[in-house]
């Protein structure tokens, strides 16, 4: 067999998605595989059933693998779901709620989107209320971490006052699954989506959809594409026993079982989460003592991705911040939110509480525009 070694990446991934990954599942990408053979369809039906055994410990459910992006996937359920003369009611509070609203609009389905602003978490009275009022309603989606601020949303109690109102419950857990523990059947989650490139740490390629049977059967007929069609897309890969409809991203597939056996070296979802948390602490620690200010209050704030006010220096400028950061190993992510000047840091991928202690020294280091008068740098 050949082997050769793999570079070192010159800098860690601070961001949401592709992150930095190990090293053995980058080297599990190395063999080419047949998309038709059982050798590697045996890898999807794995990958099927691990990901609903993360997602829950009741029976009935199933997941389907879709290609592309995570936006894919949310396109793939949102355009499947709902039936002709269904209507979707988005909680939105950033970037990522306010796309599944313009997924929506663009495939004509009738849409109510509530904003709460990026910097508050979704009215809950709203919701009851709209729902109440508005009979129309069969379906509610919402973010879980909203991956602009890096608000985790209370989707446990969404999903109680969904459920009571007697709608289908759409969760993007995008940023979520797999680093952030929770049963989607205790949630109330109908279709719970995320991909391959976030807290599962496998690399970029596809997204996936956890939802039970007899939710995903319901959705025969309604898709609104052809490639995105979920319950073709799950028929085909439940039917012929892991086949895709159309070419699989092999290799990011093989990487993908990998990073779920990583994953449960590790310890699972719950020790997983322990990792993000302390890397979210000793991240915020040093950012405080550096002077930096969270965006967001402590309560809403996820152990995903962390949003901080940008200096207010006049020297201070994000592009030259960021490259003297990845001069030193590290890449940070620019801001999302739309009235303030922010940046984001990441917590999540192959990062370790070392490296996240290495990063403040870093950061502290790089704060050119704070360096006193007389020093010579
Ligand atoms: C990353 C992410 C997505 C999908 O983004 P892609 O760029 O299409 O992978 C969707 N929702 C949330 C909350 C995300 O963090």
């Amino acid at each position: 067999m050949m082997t050769s070694s793999i570079p070192e990446n010159p800098y860690l991934l601070l961001t949401p998605g592709p992150l930095s990954t190990t090293k053995t599942v980058k080297q599990a990408m190395l063999r080419d595989w047949c998309t038709w053979d059982d050798d590697y369809n045996m890898i999807v039906q794995d990958i099927r059933a691990q990901l609903v055994s993360l997602a829950t410990k009741t029976e009935g459910y199933t997941a389907v693998l879709m290609q592309g992006s995570g936006t894919f996937s949310v396109e793939s359920v949102i355009t499947s779901v709902l039936p002709d003369h269904g209507k979707l009611l988005v909680l939105a509070n950033g970037a990522y709620g306010q796309r599944i609203g313009k997924i929506a609009e663009k495939a004509k389905i009738s849409t109510i989107v509530l904003d709460s602003g990026e910097l508050n978490p979704p009215d809950l009275n709203l919701l009851t209320k709209t729902m109440a009022t508005d009979p129309q309603i069969t379906h509610v989606a919402v973010v879980h971490c909203e991956t602009t601020t890096g608000m985790l949303n209370p989707i446990a109690e969404i999903g109680r006052l969904v459920k009571d109102a007697g709608k289908t419950y759409i969760v993007d857990a995008m940023s979520s699954f797999g680093g952030v523990p929770f049963d989607m059947v205790d949630v109330g989650a109908d279709f719970l989506i995320s991909s391959a490139n976030k807290c599962i740490q496998g690399v970029p390629g596809f997204g996936f959809i956890i939802a039970g049977t007899a939710a995903i059967e319901s959705c025969a007929g309604r898709g609104r594409t052809l490639s995105l069609d979920l319950f073709d897309q799950w028929n085909t890969m439940e039917k012929q026993q892991g086949k895709w409809r159309f070419t699989s991203p092999t290799h990011t597939v093989r990487a993908f079982k990998q990073a779920l056996t990583e994953l449960e070296r590790e310890g699972g979802i719950e020790v997983r989460h322990q990792r993000y948390l302390e890397n979210h602490r000793i991240l915020v620690q040093g950012m405080k003592h550096s002077g930096f200010r969270c965006l967001l209050d402590d309560k809403d704030q996820s152990p995903i991705i962390t949003a901080f006010h940008s200096p207010t220096h006049p020297d201070y400028s994000f592009p030259r911040f960021y490259n003297e950061l990845k001069s030193k190993g590290f890449v940070i992510y620019p801001g999302k939110v739309t009235h303030q000047d922010t940046f984001r840091i990441g917590n999540i991928g192959d990062v370790t509480p070392l490296d996240m202690e290495r990063l403040v020294e870093a950061i502290a280091d790089s704060m050119y525009w704070d360096r006193g008068q007389g020093e010579s740098r």
